[in-house]
């Protein structure tokens, strides 16, 4: 081996639930059952209006690099409907996903070594692209006795102060939504402190209460990021937004050319249509309203007690502890034995996260249904750890 060829780039961690993703498939390939509740994705699909657009768009052979002018005046418009806020469309800038945004942001905004907050538990690519790109991720504990919710005494309590702090409400892998007051206190706290509030509202119209509160509203220096893939049930369309300060947009726009050109031409057209079924749309948070619902009163029946009912999102974070010290194992057991895909909590966060198990209730009633049939017998057979803390009890 020619050592001089060696990999040179940071080593990443692994995106844990993608595993399980390609054991769900090789197992669905065999013709087997499987009930997709590990990864974060809609399973009803595109809605109509939105699909018709993409077909009409097919049909008229449009396929080069594009941005659309008219969907960021949507999005901007977006942003006055829903929460009574003015946008300009020049703020707007698309995106290949949120995921894309993720990573122009972190490049653009910080410097290598910078030190960027995220709430542990939290969605594992935010520590893991920080991490390969040279910036630092600074997990801060947010577990049960938190309420799973990040607050401004936790910034006082680190060592050092943070560049950026990344806010996501409704959270993943929790629910767990902050209020207006909750919101508003952090995004002083960052502003006192130089931190610059990155909040991902990707899974904004997904709640089950009280509406989440945009960072635009209480702070301008915040980026917003999002995405058609939760809310819009267009996750493999690869397109999302970010809203960026005025100060920011025109390096955040060479930095998404430079990465991305431009996002997929077909995705936007389809984007664009995709705000005329917001009646259909909404019907699908209903559908995961009664699918909460029920999970939220069979899961502790099955013994998954102690379960923080989640604001918004499509996730249940489950604590498994009496059961395993070892979620990714429990899930590639609980797949090969059932059929039932979940996500393990260490992707989610490194230190408590092998006692916790992610549930995505993205998916019908009926196979819903069948996960609760296929897991109460499953569930009652495993043996409880002798000593080890039930949920029931924490
Ligand atoms: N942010 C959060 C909190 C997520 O849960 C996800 C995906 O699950 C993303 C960002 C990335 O979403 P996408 O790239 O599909 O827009």
């Amino acid at each position: 081996m020619n050592d001089r060829l060696s990999m040179r780039g940071a080593e990443i961690a692994p995106f844990y639930l993608a595993g399980i993703g390609q054991r769900a498939m090789q197992r669905a390939h065999a013709g087997r059952l499987v009930i997709p509740m590990h990864i974060g994705e809609p399973t009803a699909g595109i809605a109509p209006a939105a699909r018709a657009a993409a077909h009409a768009n097919l049909d008229r052979h449009s396929s080069g690099y594009w941005e659309s002018e008219r969907l960021r005046e949507r999005i901007a418009r977006h942003y006055g409907e829903t929460y009574g806020v003015d946008v300009a469309p020049r703020r707007i800038l698309l995106t290949s996903g949120a995921s894309a945004g993720l990573v122009a942001v972190f490049a653009a905004l910080f410097a290598p070594g910078d030190r960027v907050g995220l709430a542990r538990p939290g969605y594992a690519p935010y520590r893991n692209a920080l991490h390969a790109l040279g910036r630092v991720p600074v997990d801060i504990d947010c577990g049960a006795e938190a309420s799973f919710r990040l607050a401004p005494a936790m910034l006082d309590a680190l060592a050092e102060p943070l560049h950026g702090l990344i806010v996501a409400s409704p959270a993943n892998p929790t629910g767990a939504m902050l209020s207006r007051e909750q919101l508003q206190a952090l995004a002083d706290r960052c502003r006192a402190g130089g931190t610059r509030v990155l909040s991902d509202e990707i899974y904004h119209g997904i709640e089950y209460g009280s509406a989440p509160v945009t960072a635009l509203a209480l702070d301008d220096d915040a980026v917003v990021l999002n995405s058609f893939s939760k809310l819009f049930r267009m996750p493999g369309w690869r397109l999302g937004w970010l809203v960026a300060p005025e100060s920011c947009v025109e390096r955040l726009s060479a930095y998404l050319i430079n990465f991305f050109l431009t996002p997929a031409s077909v995705s936007q057209h389809a984007a664009l249509a995709a705000f005329d079924d917001m009646d259909e749309l909404r019907a699908s948070v209903e559908q995961y309203a009664r699918s909460r619902a029920r999970l939220l009163a069979e899961l502790p029946r099955l013994g998954l007690g102690g379960i923080a009912p989640p604001d918004g999102a499509f996730y249940i974070y489950a604590d498994v502890g009496h059961l395993t010290d070892d979620s990714l194992a429990f899930c590639h057991r609980l797949l090969d034995e059932t059929g039932v895909a979940v996500a393990p909590g260490i992707d989610f966060d490194p230190v408590d996260g092998k006692r916790f198990v992610r549930f995505s209730f993205a998916i019908s009633g009926a196979e819903l249904e069948q996960a609760l049939a296929l897991l109460e017998p499953w569930l009652a057979r495993q043996p409880v750890i002798a000593g080890a803390a039930s949920s029931r009890s924490r």
